[in-house]
């Protein structure tokens, strides 16, 4: 076995602490990596406090890994020693239902083995990238271009796919009005990408202090979602609205902002199912819809695209230590973009 070292909850009420485990040894298949960076992602936090009513302890949470390839079992044909890659959030699926022969692994009919609270094909509980090293298959392996900041990449492999992919879905491009709501991590991924990819931009913030950040980031217009009179003149203007936002809220105020047969597509899993009026949706055939991360084709597609365009997350990187601070800055959106842990800080 493979010895491994980390941050991990205990129970859904007590803090991150240091925590020494094993991962198994690489099989045919399986390629070692050292961890260099892991992004923090709100998921990590209803995660670990057992928000979903699914944890499983000890729990080692972080599905936005960059780090070295130190080892590949016999039969690995993508990846070489030395090599910088990435794991996102999930790391095993059937390979053969139609939603992973359609390169949709992330709707695995099987359902899918998540990087960390899961029990893999082996039996094992997996554990996350805030920790020294992971080992995964091939399959569920990216590779990342050198020409960008690793830490920058890491929030690609959840954040970044997770927006990437139903705005691709959703033919967001020239000549849509396109709604991000909530700028964080999501957040301004999914307006870096709508965007670059041409689209008319409006960012929803509940926060005020976002608003330069926001139209530096690419947003053409600024919505404060508090304001009740700001968000009325919004109303039928929308071709697609990508919902973020983590807690609970109206989704009524933003559904009636959609123009005749658009969609609302929800990313953010907040703990609380919301209110609709059913009006809303029927009054002009609109859609409310979601969408968890990507397929592994479309991470790789979407991380090439990033190399291409030079697109990385606004980030804070922390030593591993402050991660208890930094989950309680996530609670209060006081986080400019993403917050990333410096693996090497494992070592002090
Ligand atoms: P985050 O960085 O905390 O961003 C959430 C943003 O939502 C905040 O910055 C804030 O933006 C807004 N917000 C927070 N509380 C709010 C409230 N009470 N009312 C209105 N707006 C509020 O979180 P994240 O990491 O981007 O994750 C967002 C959500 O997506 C989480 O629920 C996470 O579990 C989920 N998620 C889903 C997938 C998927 O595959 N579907 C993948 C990853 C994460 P403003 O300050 O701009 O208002
Ligand atoms: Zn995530
Ligand atoms: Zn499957």
């Amino acid at each position: 076995m493979i010895q491994s070292h980390g941050y991990a909850a205990q129970q859904s009420n007590t803090p991150l602490a240091p925590f020494s485990f094993t991962r198994r040894d690489p099989k045919d298949r399986d390629v070692v990596i050292e961890i260099e960076y892991c992004g923090v992602c709100h998921s990590d936090i209803h995660s670990t406090r057992n928000e979903w009513h699914n944890a499983i302890y000890p729990m080692v949470p972080g599905h936005e890994v960059i780090g070295r390839v130190t080892a590949v079992g016999s039969q690995v044909s993508r990846f070489k020693v030395g090599q910088r890659v990435g794991v996102g959030v999930i790391i095993d699926s059937c390979r053969t239902c139609p939603s992973c022969r359609n390169d949709e692994e992330q709707y695995c009919e099987a359902g899918t083995t998540l990087t960390y609270g899961a029990y893999d094909r082996y039996g094992a509980l997996t554990q996350g990238g805030y920790s020294g090293n992971i080992v995964a298959d091939e399959h569920f392996v990216h590779s990342v271009s050198t020409k960008l900041d690793p830490a920058g990449v890491a929030p690609l492999l959840c954040a970044g796919i997770t927006t990437y992919s139903p705005l691709r879905h959703w033919n967001v491009g020239p000549g849509k009005r396109v709604g991000i709501v909530g700028l964080g991590g999501l957040g301004h991924m999914g307006l870096k990408f709508a965007h670059s990819f041409g689209a008319h931009v409006v960012q929803f913030t509940t926060s005020e202090s976002k608003v330069a950040d926001a139209k530096r980031l690419g947003a053409d217009e600024v919505v404060i979602s508090k304001n009740e009179a700001a968000m009325k003149k919004e109303a039928n203007s929308f071709d697609f609205i990508l919902d973020t936002v983590s807690a609970p809220h109206d989704l009524n105020a933003y559904l009636s902002l959609l123009k005749r047969d658009a969609a609302y597509c929800q990313v953010g899993l907040p703990d609380r199912p919301p209110v609709i009026n059913m009006g809303n949706l029927l009054m002009k055939r609109r859609s409310l819809s979601g969408s968890i991360i990507g397929g592994m084709a479309e991470t790789q597609e979407m991380l090439d695209y990033c190399a291409e365009h030079n697109i990385v997350s606004d980030i804070e990187i922390i030593p591993i230590q402050k991660i208890n601070e930094a989950f309680e800055r996530v609670l209060k959106a006081d986080v400019k973009y993403r917050f990333v842990i410096d693996m090497a800080s494992l070592k002090q």
